[in-house]
């Protein structure tokens, strides 16, 4: 009787070990994400799809001429595939990649929409007197070839006290490039066919600013 008590006890004590244990482990396993998760990205440079990734809340401007969440992307992944084919490292981020990346330049881009059609046009955003130089060499460079009006730098709330600049450590500048105002009809239809150029030329703006060799300025 008692012989039959103490092999009926083992099973049971072993099965709590082996509980116990599972809970350790797993335990473990989500503590060493959320440490690998807190531990920031390196890179040459940061580029943020602008709304990318979000179902509810800013999800960007619409037009008749597409979504400022579609056309984003287009000048992310271009600006990046061209970067990254010139030896520059780059963190291609959504918006809410929610975790500090350091690198050079951080660049965000985004399209304006305005309730009064044609109100605005390129603008910039940036946090810091240290962004300045950066800025001006960008809008040197698209002044170039955007041919409708600029708003200044920071010239809404969104802008000057954009969500992602706490997410982003650059040493030379975090920008945020509103590269145009999609609901002016004239812009749009301007900037539309040449998302992919635009791309190209966000990516030469950022080889210069990293001292990259290799990134053609494209032709307009
Ligand atoms: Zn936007």
């Amino acid at each position: 009787m008692s012989k039959s008590k103490t092999e009926q006890v083992k099973p049971n004590q072993s099965n709590l070990v082996t509980f116990l244990l599972i809970i350790i482990v797993v335990g473990l396993f989500f503590l060493l994400m959320d440490e690998y998760e807190k531990k920031p990205l390196q890179a040459d440079v940061y580029i943020q799809a602008g709304h990318e990734g979000r179902l509810v809340g800013n999800t960007g401007s619409v037009s008749a001429y597409g979504r400022e969440i579609d056309w984003t992307k287009i000048v992310a992944d271009e600006a990046t595939r061209i970067l990254r084919n010139a030896g520059v490292r780059v963190i291609r981020a959504p918006a809410d990649q929610k975790r500090e990346s350091v690198v050079l330049l951080a660049l965000s881009i985004h399209f304006d929409g305005a309730k009064k059609a044609c109100s605005t046009g390129a603008s910039i955003g940036l946090n810091n007197a240290s962004d300045r130089n950066a800025a001006r060499a960008w809008k040197r460079i698209y002044r170039t070839v955007f041919p409708f009006k600029w708003m200044p730098d920071n010239f809404s709330k969104n802008l000057k006290y954009y969500y992602n600049y706490r997410y982003t450590l650059a040493s030379d500048a975090e920008l945020v490039l509103e590269l145009g105002e999609m609901s002016c009809p004239e812009q749009a239809r301007w900037m539309k066919p040449r998302l992919k150029k635009l791309g190209a030329l966000v990516a030469y703006f950022a080889a210069q600013r990293v001292g990259a060799s290799g990134v053609e300025k494209p032709v307009f």
